[in-house]
């Protein structure tokens, strides 16, 4: 395992392939718009050598017994999806943000576990062997994975080989003897900035003719070919500026995937063509996936409490003026929490050794994760007043301003002094209309994609002839 200062040092040492504000970024674990991401991801690589955190950032290694970074084991009982979703919650209490390199190209190589497992039963591919070799390749490195499945799509309502770009959708281009080169854009892809290799699958169910597009495979960071473009976020302000405006943890990292014929060899490569196993590839991630995410937004949410409590006071209103919106921001983060946990102990064991939640409540839950925080950042926001909702409040340039800085800030003095208020404001907001909003919506796939599931798995028909046995109606 590695402790943080190692992590970072091995990101120095990742060919600078990162670009934002049309510039390369240079050092990762230096530049504003990655420092903090980086940050979070390393205090996990810490927490692994500290005595009361060990436990929850650690995991039993499936391949040789020896602990482990959690995110770089197969999660084989409900206790060990539950220990994820635990760590997700205690990551989003440290800094209240997503924490992209410990978690999706994690899932989605457990879900590759199961399903290039089921591939080998069919066909024999030895795809499952190669997957054994690389989760032994991270757990020896202690490394961290980003996950790249969403595709940039082009337009909607074609399939992948209908787009008028073919690079619309990540697609094998050319085979070799020794590995493939493909090529397209994924899109929207977290902590890439603090990861050192990328998992790379599906975005969709797949047909036919869509072949080319039935690829899972893994890639280091800084492979030649790949061009990884930093979004611009409403944190930017926040992430990128000294001072107040700047917190002590918390960036978010979302980027754009370029690949420009970047060859991959056949000892990275996990599926290859097999269409008919995408879907079944999507439908064991997104069971994994979104049964812990409730504990992703109730963590933020913990945080927004805090903020809430917090600023309310320093404005002299006390915690029992707003308890009741209080407790009702509370029931909704252990709501998301609570349905996650029944998704993991409703699930069942994979014959590969996977765990896999119940897709039913995981999808259910995918449905929460996507509309109750937002209540819960209304509310917030009602608490912290003006200053919170709109983002009509000063710069720390302007606060500290010789010119009129201390004529602003003994204007924010309430029950606590201006400096104080300024602080959890620019925090509460940044949690309720800033770059805290990650992780919530279409983080883990859009909401509409769960509610077509929740429809295809509830039994409507059983239901249905319950109420007529019970009406008594033939
Ligand atoms: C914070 C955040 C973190 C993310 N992290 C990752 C990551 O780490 N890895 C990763 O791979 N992806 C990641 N994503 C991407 C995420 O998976 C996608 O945003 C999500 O799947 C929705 O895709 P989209 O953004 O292209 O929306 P769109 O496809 O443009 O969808 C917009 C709306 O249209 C609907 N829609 C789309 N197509 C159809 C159709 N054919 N018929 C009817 N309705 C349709 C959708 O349901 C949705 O309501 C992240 C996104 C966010 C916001």
């Amino acid at each position: 395992m590695k402790n943080g200062a190692q992590y970072r040092k091995t990101l120095r040492q990742l060919r600078p392939n990162l670009f934002k504000w049309g510039k390369p970024l240079g050092d990762v674990t230096k530049n504003l718009a990655t420092k903090l991401h980086v940050d979070a991801i390393a205090a996990c690589y810490d927490a692994a050598f500290d005595p009361e955190q060990a436990s929850l950032f650690t995991a039993e290694s499936h391949l040789t017994g020896k602990r482990a970074h959690r995110w770089n084991t197969l999660m084989r009982s409900p206790e060990d999806v539950l220990a994820n979703a635990r760590m997700k919650r205690a990551q989003f209490q440290r800094t209240g943000a997503c924490h992209g390199a410990t978690c999706a190209g994690w899932t989605m190589l457990n879900a590759l576990w199961a399903v290039t497992w089921e591939v080998d039963q069919a066909r024999g591919s030895g795809y499952h062997a190669r997957l054994e070799r690389y989760f032994r390749y991270l757990e020896e490195n202690g490394l961290a994975t980003a996950g790249a499945l969403t595709d940039a799509k082009g337009n909607r309502s074609l399939g992948a080989a209908a787009q008028p770009s073919i690079d619309s959708y990540l697609h094998v281009k050319e085979v070799r003897e020794d590995g493939i080169v493909v090529r397209g854009v994924k899109a929207q892809i977290c902590g890439v900035a603090a990861a050192h290799e990328i998992v790379c699958v599906p975005g969709g169910g797949l047909k036919e003719d869509e072949g080319a597009f039935a690829v899972a495979f893994a890639i280091p960071r800084d492979v030649e070919g790949l061009t990884v473009v930093e979004t611009r976020r409403p944190s930017d302000t926040r992430d990128e500026e000294q001072g107040w405006d700047a917190p002590k943890a918390g960036g978010v990292s979302q980027a754009f995937l370029l690949f420009d014929d970047v060859f991959v060899p056949n000892e990275r490569i996990f599926l290859q063509g097999e269409h008919e196993y995408a879907a079944l590839f999507i439908s064991i991630f997104t069971a994994l996936y979104r049964a812990p995410i409730g504990a992703c937004v109730a963590g933020q949410g913990d945080v927004m409490i805090g903020a809430a409590i917090e600023l309310a006071q320093a404005a002299g209103l006390s915690q029992k003026t707003f308890q009741e919106r209080l407790t009702r921001m509370a029931i909704n983060n252990e709501t998301t929490f609570g349905m996650g946990i029944g998704a993991i102990f409703n699930g069942k064991a994979h014959p590969s050794g996977l765990w896999i939640p119940d897709p039913l409540l995981s999808h259910v839950n995918k449905v929460l994760v996507a509309t109750l925080p937002y209540e819960n950042k209304r509310i917030a926001q009602e608490i912290g007043g003006g200053i919170v909702e709109t983002g009509c409040f000063p710069s720390y340039k302007d606060l500290t301003s010789p010119l009129y800085g201390k004529a602003l800030l003994d204007s924010l003095a309430a029950a606590s002094d201006g400096e104080t208020r300024a602080r959890l404001a620019r925090l509460l907001e940044w949690l309720t209309v800033g770059g805290g909003i990650p992780g919530c919506l279409n983080g883990g796939g859009s909401p509409d994609g769960a509610r077509v599931v929740v429809r295809v798995l509830e039994p409507w028909k059983k239901f249905a002839e319950k109420a007529r046995q019970i009406a008594g109606v033939k």
